[in-house]
């Protein structure tokens, strides 16, 4: 394996350091940056504004890709676009471009490869956990698609990072890949318009509360009391509602920021009136908006999602106690590719269906 570090590993302050140690010219510094991720060059030969010399040395020095492409496959008319990649130790990680009719496109990235948090109804769960993603991968997975949108004219609207794993679990990478993307000097990519989802981690809820940042936060609930939640989400056994709850609150007092709580509806198990009533008793007074995600399909949990008529019933029921609320309608299922369903390791191994999937 090569060992020299991966570019987009380094801060702009650290590259800075290294041009400096080289005896590079300050301006170098700035170049490098913008090179990286204004003009979203990939390689040191790209680099057409160093001297040969400083090409040369750059790619002595550093890698450019860390993530390899292994499978891409497109569904919804070309509108949703995965990409399986493998880290250089072979770990799988998916990420998901979708586009909307309003022209917005949305990526959803990872921030580990599989989870450990095993949630009974979500395939990366049943994947386990295999390794945390660097900042680097973690950029690099939007750089990725930053590259392709470029060619069209078009960037990015939005990045959530709701794809593999917990990203509470690898917070100081997932927070730093942020914190790169967003320099004014780079990508420039706001703060606003990156949301991370958590399971409900709850100290490290309070954790992000206290760096008051504006990034959007969500937290996967789906069950309104202890009982069931902890039967879906197992960590609840560790942070359960009244925790969890409470850190929201506190989110919400201190942020002053609406916060998004994602309920995926599992025909009878949590899509009941009652819960619908708990929920919204549960959500009393808190600045909040529910997601209802009718549960993808995989391979490893066997119920579906509710009928129409359920899924509407639930949602009025929130609606009369005013609580905002939409059904997210599904994505890239045809490929694997919709919340819950990234498990790469399972359909490399022939369990889950690479099938409809073109090798590239
Ligand atoms: N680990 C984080 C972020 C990744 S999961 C979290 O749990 O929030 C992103 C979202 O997909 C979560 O809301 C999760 O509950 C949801 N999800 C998982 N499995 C799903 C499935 N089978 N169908 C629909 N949504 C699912
Ligand atoms: Fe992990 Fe989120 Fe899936 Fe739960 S829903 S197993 S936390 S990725």
């Amino acid at each position: 394996m090569d060992d020299r570090p991966f570019i987009y590993d380094w801060s702009k302050e650290e590259l800075a350091q290294i041009l400096q140690h080289w005896g590079e010219p300050s301006y170098r510094a700035g170049q490098l940056w913008q090179g990286l991720y204004r003009s979203l060059w990939s390689r040191a030969d790209q680099f057409t504004v160093f001297p040969k010399s400083l090409r040369q040395k750059l790619n002595e020095h550093f890698v450019f890709e860390s993530l390899s492409v292994v499978n891409e496959s497109f569904a919804d008319q070309g509108m949703t676009h995965k990409v399986l990649f493998h880290t250089p130790e072979g770990n799988p990680v998916e990420t998901v471009l979708m586009r909307s009719d309003d022209g917005r496109i949305t990526l959803c990235i990872s921030s580990q490869s599989g989870c450990g948090m095993g949630c009974v109804f979500c395939a990366t769960g049943h994947m386990g956990f295999l390794a945390n993603l660097t900042a680097g991968q973690i950029v690099e997975q939007v750089l990725y698609f930053a590259r392709l949108l470029k060619q069209e004219n078009k960037t990015l609207s939005n990045i959530v990072v709701m794809g593999m794993g917990e990203p509470f679990h690898n917070f100081a990478q997932t927070l730093q890949a942020i914190d790169r993307l967003n320099d004014p000097s780079g990508f420039r990519f706001g703060e606003r318009r990156f949301t991370i989802s958590t399971v409900g981690i709850a100290p490290m809820i309070r954790k992000f509360t206290a760096l008051k940042r504006q990034i959007n936060l969500a937290i996967s609930l789906h069950a309104a009391d202890d009982e069931l939640r902890s039967q879906l989400v197992p960590i609840n056994r560790k942070y359960p509602l009244e925790v969890l709850l409470e850190a929201c609150r506190e989110y919400v007092e201190q942020t002053h920021r609406r916060i998004s709580f994602e309920w995926v509806l599992i025909h009878q198990v949590n899509d009941s009136r009652e819960q619908a009533y708990r929920l919204a008793r549960l959500l009393k007074g808190l600045l909040c908006h529910v997601n209802l995600i009718p549960l993808n399909p995989t391979p490893g949990y066997r119920r579906r999602a509710p009928p129409q008529e359920t899924i509407e019933e639930f949602k009025a029921v929130l609606q009369s106690h005013r609580i905002p609320c939409t059904v997210r309608a599904p994505r890239g299922l045809s490929i694997w590719a919709g919340c819950g369903q990234l498990a790469a390791l399972q359909q490399e191994r022939g369990l889950g269906g690479y099938a409809r999937m073109s090798l590239v």
